[in-house]
């Protein structure tokens, strides 16, 4: 489904014209219009999905063959010194296109960009209280 309000809808399929390094039946890859260095792409399905919690399975295993593709490239064309795979899901956690897409961000040593969290610490005993919910 597409949703005629969505701009990523409309990038995705070509409504609206951006930078496209990749594409695909199912997939656009663009470059982000307000990069965090050269060659920031994002990977954007066709459908709109809110976010991972929407996606198929089939998108979330394409996506990342398609991220490790588009990181090569980077790589061996714009000699970055390292990747960042990076994809928000929800307000929370920074997502601010409600329209499931991945960053493939190209870093260079020293360009300041952090990813940002404190660390908590925790006790053995946390963990295993945590892992308790998750396992
Ligand atoms: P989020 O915070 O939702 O994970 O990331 C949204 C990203 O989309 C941001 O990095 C932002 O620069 C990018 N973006 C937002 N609108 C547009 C647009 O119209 N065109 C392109 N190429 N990128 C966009
Ligand atoms: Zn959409």
């Amino acid at each position: 489904m597409i949703d005629n309000n969505c701009i990523f809808c409309k990038i995705a399929n070509g409504e609206i014209p951006a930078y496209t390094v990749y594409e695909d039946d199912t997939f656009r890859a663009i470059l982000d219009a307000a990069p965090a260095n050269e060659g920031h792409t994002l990977i954007i399905p066709k459908e709109h999905y809110e976010n991972l919690f929407a996606i198929p399975d089939a998108v979330a295993e394409n996506v990342m063959k398609i991220a490790k593709n588009i990181a090569t490239l980077q790589k061996e064309r714009l000699h970055c010194d390292g990747v960042n795979i990076l994809q928000n899901n929800g307000a929370a956690a920074g997502q601010t296109v409600m329209h499931y897409h991945l960053h493939v961000i190209p870093r260079r040593e020293g360009d300041g960009h952090l990813v940002p969290w404190t660390p908590l610490q925790r006790t053995n005993e946390e963990q295993e209280t945590t892992l308790e919910k998750l396992k």
